[in-house]
Formats: C-alpha cells, structure tokens, sequence
C-alpha cells in the first residue's frame, strides 16, 4: 500500500460537505463585500517568498517545499498566499487600474512543519486582501467582513488580537531596544542557537520564539513593546493605530490589545492580527492578517498600500459549530433510484435525468444485485428516499417509493414525480 505523503491528508466525503459550504459561504460574503476571487499558481519562483516573507523567518528558513524543476529554476510550492496575490499585481499592472483592488483565494499552502493536531505540511487556506488604499477605514472594513464571515457560520466569542508593527520609523528603534534587552547577560543566557540567530539577522523574529523560557521573557515587563514607541518616533502609525480601534468599537468587533503581536512574516507594517479559539490546542490561531505598505514596492511594483488575512481552514473546520456542520451534512437530502433488473435500467436511466432537471439529486445505483441489496446500499450512501423501478412499475406508470427513515413505502404516478418527491424530501 502506498500511504498519502506525511503531514498530508485526503478529504473524504461526507466531511467534504462541510468544507463545501464553509467554501460557499466566503464567496458568498466576500461578493457582498466587493472582494473578487483571483487564482494565482502553487508553484512561484523561490526569490519571491525569500523577499516577501524574509529570509530569517521560519517560513523561508526552514519549512518551504523548494526544488529545481527540469528546467534548473529554483520553485517553490506556495506557503501563503499574499506574496502570489501580491506578485500577480506587479505582473499584470493591476495599479494602473487606478483602483482598490479587493481580492481573495482559497486554495492549498504548504509548510514542512512537524505534522501534529492542525498542523499539517499542506493545508488549506481562505485569503482575503485589499491594495491600494491605506486607510484605517480599509482595515477596520476588512475586520468587519471575518467577523460577519465567522458570526454566520455560527461562531460567538472570537476576539481579535491586535497590535500595530510601526514602520521603517520605528523598525530601527525597536530592533535596537530588543538587542539591548537581550544584551544583559541574564536574558542572553535563555536563547538557544534558533534565537540567537534571529536575534542576529532579524530581532523582531526572537518574538516567534516557540522557546517557552524566551516566550516567558518577552512577556516580562522590561521586554521593549512597539507600540510605546509609535507617539514619539511615528505619530502617523500611532494615529492609524487609534483610528482603527475607535471604528472597531464603532462597528462593535471585539479586540484585545496585544503588544506583543508581530506575525511570523517579515513583511508586515503598522496593523497585524490574530484570531485564535480555544479547543484546538497549542494550534490555536485560525487567522492572522495584517497591512503590507511596502511589499508591493519591494516585488518591483509601484508604491502600493495593502491589508490582508488568511484563515487557516483546516482549522476552522475543525472548531465549526455544531449547528452549521450538521446544516452542511444533513441539508443535502438525496434520492437514489435502484432498477430492479437489467430491462428496467433504460427507463430509470430517463426518470433520473427528468428528475434532475427539475432539480431533484438522483444518485442511480446500476449494479444493484435485486431489491434488498439495492435498498441496503441506499442506505448506506445517506439517503432519504429510495425510488424502485421494476416491471410492474414500468407498465403501471408508477414508481415505489421507500422513506428510508420512516420506513415506508407508497406507489407514487410518474406524472407529478418530481412534485411529489420534493414534498417528501
Ligand atoms: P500565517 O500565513 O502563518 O499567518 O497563517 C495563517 C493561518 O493559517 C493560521 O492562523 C493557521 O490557522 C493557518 N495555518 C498556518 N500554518 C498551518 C499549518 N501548517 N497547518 C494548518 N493550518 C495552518
């Protein structure tokens, strides 16, 4: 036997159902948003992650799925997707629109990370992004379209982790606060070799730490906390930042400060969130986002704002409400139509096909061994209604139907069906 690749993993039905209708959902409230959907490549050249993301970050560093194809180019399968979104805006001109462009993806990511409960090496996720304006209006928008996505498929109680990164005004400032506090002897001595290399090459990354001691640290009360720097070193950010929460409470999302936010990606400026849940366990982010004012400008495109998130929807399907996945498996009622002997497979064939186009799902079981086999395997594919099409039923114009839950059975005309069938359904 040949088993999926580690850290990868198949979807079976019926809990593609489930992921079916989270999926419809985000079309759904991404149009009536103003979002379009855009579908960029898994495979990009590696150049692009290690300008966006940034060559420190763990991402870059050591969980991309990087090969040389036939070809010699160095590729890599995509583990987010705002670098494509963001490249594809480059490629394309998208600016010259004079535009903001609101666009979102759902598709497949893929990290080498330690496969555990909803971390898995290729997962799945739904990604929104907005370039252009840079507004906080645009990130407090963006913030009302998650919760209105998360608040209909049932969720109550999430709040966002928020925190503002700065900019190139306060990136130095901040880095040198960080190294300084990491210069006493005693807060050194808790970094091993990981952390002693962010702190190096990248000292904002030593807040990705996974390193409980180091994690402890920066929640100290001596760790230099970006955010108290914005008054004095970038009063525009500092009034981004404010604007934002005031149209936060305005619009009643909920949002807890938290100083210590900063996202393992490099590209991020002045607003970064966070949603986590509980009951996922140590994985417990479903989403993160945040504004990206110079990424489109570091890809060779013109200077352009930009603001996005990603929803982790491994995760998210595993946390949804109750009430919604049993909407999603159960809403679908089907019918499944058994010819009871070869000669009556012709004339079933034709009653399923005018049954569908009037809309009603039959799912014909062909190879049926008689009554009672059909019947069984009806209900073992879920299925309300059982339709039995013999020859008696061929001559008297009929068809038998059997309720599989009910348990009961009636001779329905063929005249009508469709009617009748959805009545029962
Ligand atoms: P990031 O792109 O790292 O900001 O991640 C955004 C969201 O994607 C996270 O909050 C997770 O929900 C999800 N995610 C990231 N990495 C993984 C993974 N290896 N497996 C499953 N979900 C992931």
């Amino acid at each position: 036997m040949i088993a999926s690749v580690k850290g990868t993993r198949d979807l079976l039905p019926p809990e593609t159902r489930v992921w079916n209708r989270v999926e419809a959902l985000a079309h759904e409230v991404f149009a009536l948003y103003g979002f379009d959907e855009i579908r960029t490549p898994v495979l990009e050249s590696t150049e692009l992650f290690v300008r966006s993301v940034g060559e420190s970050t763990d991402i870059v560093h050591k969980e991309m799925y990087t090969f040389t194809d036939r070809g010699g180019r160095s590729v890599t399968m995509r583990p987010e997707a705002t670098a494509g979104i963001a490249r594809a805006y480059v490629e394309h001109t998208l600016a010259q629109a004079g535009r903001p462009w609101k666009l979102y993806c759902i598709g497949p990511q893929f990290r080498y990370e330690r496969p555990q409960k909803g971390r898995y090496r290729e997962f799945r996720q739904i990604d929104a992004e907005v370039l252009g304006p840079a507004d906080a209006a645009t990130d407090a928008e963006l913030l009302v379209l998650l919760f209105d996505f998360l608040g209909r498929l049932g969720f109550t109680g999430l709040s966002v982790s928020l925190n503002s990164v700065g900019t190139d005004a306060t990136r130095p400032a901040y880095v040198e606060a960080i190294r300084a506090f990491f210069s006493s002897n005693e807060n050194e001595r808790a970094l091993g070799e990981d952390d002693r290399r962010r702190l190096a090459e990248n000292p904002l990354r030593v807040l990705d730490s996974k390193d409980p001691g180091v994690q402890h640290l920066i929640g100290s009360a001596g760790f230099p906390r970006m955010v108290d720097l914005l008054p004095s070193l970038d009063p525009a950010s500092d009034a981004h930042h404010r604007e934002l929460k005031a149209l936060l409470v305005a619009g009643h999302i909920p949002f807890k400060e938290n100083p210590l936010l900063v996202r393992g990606l490099d590209y991020y400026t002045r607003t970064v969130f966070e949603v986590t849940a509980a009951g996922l366990g140590a994985q417990d982010a479903i989403l993160g986002g945040g504004r990206y004012d110079k990424l489109v400008a570091d890809l060779g495109g013109p200077k352009t704002a930009g603001i996005g998130f990603a929803i982790g929807e491994d995760r998210l399907v595993d946390i949804l409400p109750a009430d919604f996945r049993k909407e999603a498996l159960e809403g679908a009622r089907r019918v499944v139509l058994i010819p009871l002997e070869r000669a009556d497979v012709e004339e079933s064939m034709a009653v399923a096909r005018s049954l569908r186009q009037e809309g009603i799902p039959v799912d014909l079981v062909t190879a049926a061994k008689g009554p009672g086999h059909g019947l069984r395997v009806a209900e073992k594919t879920g299925a309300a209604l059982a339709i039995l099409l013999g020859q008696k039923e061929r001559e008297g114009g009929v068809v038998n139907v059997k309720d599989l839950a009910r348990r009961t059975q009636e001779s329905l005309p063929r005249a009508g069906l469709a009617a009748a069938l959805r009545a029962r359904l």
